[in-house]
């Protein structure tokens, strides 16, 4: 079985584009989205963000994600010892739900920061969904009603696209005039071949 690491920048598309995978068939595991889940659900990590970060990290059981936000916004070394204590968990999870995708071609790994976390290293084959910069930022501006600013800011916290480009095995534009579907039948034939 493949592992196929799939990323992209902030709206390029890369949960629109794994959401075809899955219309095939094809299970994928959201990194971040899991890493969110695993802060409240898993109590092992929820005891040590708590012993970093104090218990405003949780309000209710609930993550006080403005508050973290806060809290390493402006910190390396805190944003390290938050990244310290999810990178384990969500890496141990993922083997958990790998075990369970035995029978499969290959299953794909959306992550945002695929590249820029090294991450990319332990998977068999990447794939990198770009956009032009000024449609993403209409895209995310449209979708959590950010501002210009705000989008622009987290932007800037990624590797520029071009970067990845180069590291990337398979390139999906998904820039309005090519077509999604095409483009990712093309590379569940390959990958399903392999
Ligand atoms: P993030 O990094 O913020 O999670 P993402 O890369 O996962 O973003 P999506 O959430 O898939 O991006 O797409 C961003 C927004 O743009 C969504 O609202 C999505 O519906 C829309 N979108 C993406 N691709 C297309 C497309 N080809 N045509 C129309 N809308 C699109």
């Amino acid at each position: 079985m493949k592992v196929i690491g799939i990323t992209g920048g902030i709206g390029s598309g890369k949960t629109t584009t794994c959401e075809i995978f899955q219309e095939l068939g094809v299970p994928v595991y959201y990194a971040d989205l899991r890493a969110r889940e695993l802060m409240t659900s898993n109590a092992e990590l929820k005891s040590k963000i708590i012993q970093s970060f104090g218990s405003q990290a949780y309000d209710g059981g609930r993550l006080n994600r403005p508050y973290l936000a806060q809290q390493v916004f402006n910190s390396e070394e805190k944003l390290s010892v938050l990244n310290g204590l999810v990178h384990p968990a969500v890496a141990n999870d993922f083997e958990n739900w790998l075990e369970e995708q035995k029978e499969e071609k290959y299953v794909l790994k959306e992550a945002a920061i695929l590249f820029e976390s090294g991450a990319y290293q332990d998977v068999d084959i990447t794939v990198l969904v770009i956009a032009p910069e000024s449609l993403r930022l209409e895209r995310v501006m449209e979708r959590d009603g950010s501002s210009k600013e705000d989008v622009l800011k987290r932007m800037k916290n990624q590797w520029t696209q071009e970067r990845k480009v180069k590291l990337a095995d398979h390139i999906i534009t998904n820039d309005g005039t090519q077509l999604l579907i095409p483009q990712v039948l093309e590379l569940h034939h390959r990958f399903s071949d392999k």
